[in-house]
């Protein structure tokens, strides 16, 4: 009963909570500040399946179209890209949970790929040098001996590189592995294909994040409709299913992409998607461009408060410089 309280002030209306999650790390990772360990997320998730109706997304989708059936704190579970983790990690707690969920796989990743963000993440880590003199590149020079010089360095190089385009922010990330002297980084984050099947015979929906998780407002109609398609076939390809349900690169509506990208996605047969606006889905929100966001508070109260000021709209906490780090 205690842990129902704090959720008194949950909006009466039909809601859907959709939470976003990127990867579930073994230890916590001082670097990824933003990404749970697994000791966090299996508190999240018991915290979660306690409080709220998790659903499968397409069928949560479905019931909020028709606006009568979904249950009091619907929720959605979602992870983004594709990482190993979510199928080593995440799956056997949400097994255990026994919680639907769905990974959005930007398919130029599997199979030993690797994110220009954890590229650099992985080079300041790993770097065998005090300083990074990134000036070559115009980025600067970084001082990395303490944890808290190598955070501000990864969180200034994202930041700068995020809107390169991909051509360009290739050759900045092969500069910084080859300055930082970091050795080779490891080579098993993202999923492989047939970890990609795996997840989908254990009932995880897999969705399209296109290919190369290229910001859709730096392209062109045309290779943004190659993009969004050829990440939707491939995944077909690998799971034998029907891939219909899409999450836009970054996701942030206005910036990563516009209304003019929402027809291209439908026109690539997909019949739902998210983007990474906080806030909740409703029966009149644009099924195409659905919100997510996910609780970082420590406390079952502080989860539920976050979660309820989410749900209720307009009030929202200023995330984390991490979560703005890994917004992705
Ligand atoms: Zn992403």
């Amino acid at each position: 009963m205690i842990e129902r309280l704090p959720f008194l002030f949950w909006p009466r209306r039909q809601i859907l909570t959709t939470l976003i999650f990127h990867r579930v790390l073994p230890l916590n990772d001082p670097l990824r500040p933003g990404e749970p360990d697994s000791a966090r997320f299996e508190q999240l998730m018991g915290f979660v399946s306690k409080n709220f109706s998790v659903l499968p997304f397409p069928e949560a989708v479905d019931r909020l179209q028709t606006g009568t059936l979904l249950p009091r704190r619907a929720c959605c579970i979602t992870f983004d890209d594709g990482y190993a983790d979510n199928l080593t990690i995440a799956l056997p707690i949400l097994e255990k949970y026994q919680l639907p969920a769905t990974v959005f796989i930007a398919t130029g990743y599997l199979d030993g790929g690797r994110m220009f963000n954890d590229a650099v993440v992985d080079a300041i880590a790993l770097a065998k040098k005090e300083t990074l003199d990134l000036r070559e590149i115009n980025l600067g020079v970084f001082p990395l001996v303490t944890l808290e010089e190598k955070r501000i360095a990864i969180d200034d190089i994202l930041n700068c590189i995020k809107f390169s385009p991909p051509e360009q922010r290739e050759r900045q990330v092969a500069v910084i592995l080859e300055v930082a002297d970091c050795g080779s980084l490891p080579s098993n984050i993202m999923l492989t294909s047939q970890q990609v099947r795996e997840l989908s015979s254990s009932g995880i929906e897999i969705g399209g994040h296109t290919v190369a998780h290229t910001i859709l407002t730096t392209l062109d109609d045309d290779r943004a409709l190659e993009e969004i398609t050829t990440g939707k076939h491939q995944l077909e390809a690998i799971t034998g299913k029907p891939v219909t349900s899409f999450a836009y690169p970054n996701g942030k509506p206005g910036r990563d992409y516009t209304e003019h990208h929402v027809p291209l996605v439908k026109q690539a047969g997909f019949a739902r998607a998210v983007s990474t606006a906080p806030g909740v889905g409703e029966r009149d929100s644009d099924l195409f461009q659905l919100p997510r966001f996910s609780p970082w508070g420590a406390t079952r109260l502080h989860k539920a408060w976050q979660l309820t000021r989410n749900a209720r709209g307009g009030l929202f906490e200023q995330p984390r410089v991490s979560h703005k780090q890994n917004g992705r």
